[in-house]
């Protein structure tokens, strides 16, 4: 985007105030979460003794997706004169956030042209480089004393690229002088635009001003913080960054962005690592949305569903059959994920194999059936939904193949979330066999998939098999791998992260720590030394213990029940253990699947990662990539852990349940959330879990408790279950 943030402040003619050629006396930078405003106050004194105060607030609107501001207010300390502001819009941006990406094209924008609108709007297009899209920004920039608006004289300059307007005005000693910049964007892609040029510019021209925008803007969140808040006293601090984390989930994806086709990349909309590309990592937003702003979720996977034809089509060209969603996209759907990797510390481009991991199709067929199970959106599944999950479903089918010897299922050629191991040690081809998580996850969908037919009224089940083509032997096929996928087992009970995991050398843990301290990135260190990380029993982030985070005991008792392997009592624990001991956590997402699963196994520990999950962006805690864009899957994480692992809310047979785990550090916790259209406010404190289903709800009574004391549930009603007696000796909750 061009950038509109250019306000300069040029005094008595001289050049304008840089921070560093000024004695700065005083500077005070704030992020209003509660507003999502930046505002910062300075004071600072200039070659000539001048000493100015200068406030400034910005926001991005959330009442008007086209509008955003820049407010400053100025005030002389100790002196009167004539001040210039310079205001522009420019388009000669490059991205050069990121260091390793140096060598990449950073230049993504080709002028069109700039323009003025009446005296007081300027406004600039320009067209992105390779997808051809017009983007144009328009400002009307006004000065006020008060409520009066002064007038000013007004200088023009433009380039093919750049625009400003340069106002000049008097300012007085102890006098408040403020100056509006009143911004709008619209692109090509915006719906009810013609010219993207003229159309930003009347919009300019139109914009409220500040203190009404802002108001609005304003209003807006409040209306988010009353669906959305988390409240999880206890801590000021965890307090905070929980709405820190749903303040810049909200800003990624709202309502704004539900129906613009826009996907969820990884890194938010604020910096550039990952090139904006989208991974699986919706899988840990989904939840938070699911149960609050269930159109952004339908949005989201409506961005899928309209990549349908490049995953059938990337099927059909590796010699499968359905849908298979690549690895790292971005706008067409087709597979992005780069071949080469930089190893920042080496200095020396890799080979990244990382596309292969096919899990993504997994998470996708699993985020629609849980947003089904959220809000019972019977029409998206029926025209949407359905299809991308049985082609998803079909895709595993055909990737997968019947070993006659161990009488079960195989999946060959494919790698888990776990990045650290995309090959054997010496393997010529990339690819592992028989990943657990992955073979598990194929063998819970073939299931669902199975029966997901039986779910549509029958015409529109006959309609989807016959466009689809499914057969009865499809259908038979999916039933069968549900019952026997094989997953591999070494020691005594321990999942085998993928075959052969457990024939792998140990790595020196300890050595490794005293020699490099913060070891996340065992990857990159091992591969700068000459080794490699494929030969050793190491674990990037959660990959096994993944199945623990999605999938709830009764459901794990389930699918392994229905494969035919044992689920014990301490199988969760077992292989939470034995995989934490060899995790580096050198992505942030594992701290909050590890804190997820941990929440019934061993809370201490839980709230250990989870806070280290909370800080990691506030503290920059990988060291430098923050700033190359905030990590959007762990901010929504841990959201969910407070709501899916913490108050433990899942869905079952139409029932939303409530097991609360709070760790010892909360005092409680509460939140709004809506089940099937029905909004509720959550409330849990000591062992009590108390519902209260908003009066005004018009939607159909919900089902909701805890294990052993289901109620039906209507507008106004009030219930509180007491938590404490033992789920298991309360029974499995489908019995209620
Ligand atoms: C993680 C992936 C994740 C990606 C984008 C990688 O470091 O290993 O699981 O999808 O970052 O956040």
């Amino acid at each position: 985007m061009p950038n509109w943030l250019v306000l300069m402040l040029r005094i008595e003619g001289e050049d304008a105030i840089r921070l560093a050629d000024v004695a700065l006396l005083s500077y005070r930078h704030e992020l209003d979460i509660r507003n999502v405003t930046l505002a910062r106050r300075l004071r600072f004194r200039d070659g000539d003794g001048r000493e100015t105060t200068l406030k400034s607030r910005r926001f991005v609107s959330m009442a008007d997706l086209h509008h955003a501001a820049i407010e400053w207010t100025l005030v002389p300390e100790n002196w009167s004169g004539r001040v210039e502001v310079i205001s522009a819009l420019d388009g000669r941006v490059s991205n050069g956030g990121v260091a390793r990406y140096q060598q990449l094209e950073g230049r993504h924008l080709n002028p069109v042209s700039p323009r003025t609108f009446g005296p007081e709007v300027i406004a600039l297009k320009t067209e992105t480089r390779q997808s051809n899209l017009y983007v144009s920004q328009a400002t009307r920039t006004r000065v006020f004393r008060g409520a009066q608006q002064l007038p000013v004289s007004r200088t023009l300059y433009q380039m093919e690229d750049y625009i400003q307007h340069v106002l000049a005005f008097d300012v007085r000693q102890g006098a408040a002088t403020r100056v509006e910049k009143m911004v709008s964007f619209y692109t090509s892609r915006d719906p009810a635009v013609s010219d993207t040029l003229v159309r930003a510019a009347t919009s300019a021209a139109r914009h409220d001003e500040f203190a009404a925008s802002f108001r609005r803007h304003s209003v807006a969140w409040d209306e988010l913080w009353r669906i959305c808040d988390v409240r999880a006293p206890g801590s000021d601090q965890v307090q905070l960054l929980i709405r820190l984390h749903i303040a810049h989930l909200l800003q990624v994806c709202s309502r704004h962005t539900a129906d613009l086709d826009a996907g969820l990349p990884a890194r938010g909309l604020n910096g550039e690592a990952y090139r904006g590309h989208v991974f699986w990592d919706e899988i840990y937003a989904f939840p938070f949305f699911n149960f609050r702003l269930p159109e952004v979720t339908r949005g989201l996977l409506m961005y899928r569903y309209r990549r349908m034809g490049e995953a059938r089509a990337a099927a059909r060209e590796a010699g499968f059959r359905g849908a298979m969603f690549p690895w790292q996209s971005g706008s067409e759907g087709t597979e992005e994920t780069q071949r080469v990797h930089l190893n920042p510390l080496s200095d020396g481009w890799e080979p990244d194999l990382s596309r292969n991991q096919r899990h993504v199709n997994a998470a996708i067929f699993y985020n629609i059936w849980r947003y089904f199970q959220a809000t019972n959106d019977l029409q998206f599944l029926d025209r949407y939904g359905a299809e991308m999950m049985l082609e998803i479903a079909r895709f595993w089918a055909s990737i997968s193949h019947f070993s006659p010897e161990r009488e079960r299922y195989e999946i060959h050629g494919v790698m888990g979330p776990d990045e650290f191991h995309d090959k054997y040690p010496g393997a010529p081809e990339g690819g592992l066999r028989n990943n657990a998580y992955t073979n598990i996850m194929v063998a819970w969908l073939c299931d669902i998939a199975g029966k997901l037919l039986t779910q549509l009224p029958d015409t529109r089940a006959e309609a989807l098999r016959a466009r689809l083509g499914i057969g009865d032997d499809e259908l038979a096929r999916w039933q069968d791998m549900s019952r026997r996928m094989f997953v591999p087992f070494h020691g005594d009970g321990i999942i085998s992260q993928f075959e052969g995991y457990g024939e792998l050398e140990e790595l020196d843990w300890k050595a490794y720590r005293a020699k490099y301290g913060n070891i996340q990135r065992l990857d990159r260190i091992l591969r700068a030394e000459g080794n490699d990380p494929n030969r050793y029993k190491l674990t990037k982030q959660a990959d096994t213990v993944m199945l623990f985070f999605l999938f709830s005991r009764d459901e794990l008792r389930e699918i392994f029940g229905r494969l035919g392997y044992d689920y014990l009592d301490d199988t969760a624990m077992r292989n939470v253990a034995y995989y934490d001991r060899r995790t580096s956590h050198g992505s942030t997402l594992s701290f909050v699947t590890h804190a997820g699963v941990l929440a019934a196994l061993d809370p201490e520990s839980s709230w250990e990662r989870f806070l280290v999950a909370l800080r990691s962006d506030a503290d920059d805690i990988q060291g430098g990539t923050t700033k190359e864009g905030i990590h959007v899957g762990v901010m929504a994480g841990t959201l969910d852990v407070m709501q899916r692992c913490y108050a433990g809310t899942r869905v079952r047979d139409d029932v939303l349940y409530f097991e609360p785990r709070l760790p010892g550090q909360l005092d409680g916790l509460s939140f709004p959330m809506q089940f099937r259209e029905t909004p509720m406010l959550v409330t849990v404190t000591g062992k009590h879990l108390t519902l209260a289903i908003h009066p005004e709800s018009v939607s159909h009574p919900i089902r909701a408790g805890v294990p052993g004391d289901v109620r039906e549930l209507r507008a106004g009603d009030r219930a509180v279950f007491d938590f404490s007696r033992d789920p298991e000796a309360a029974g499995p909750p489908d019995e209620d």
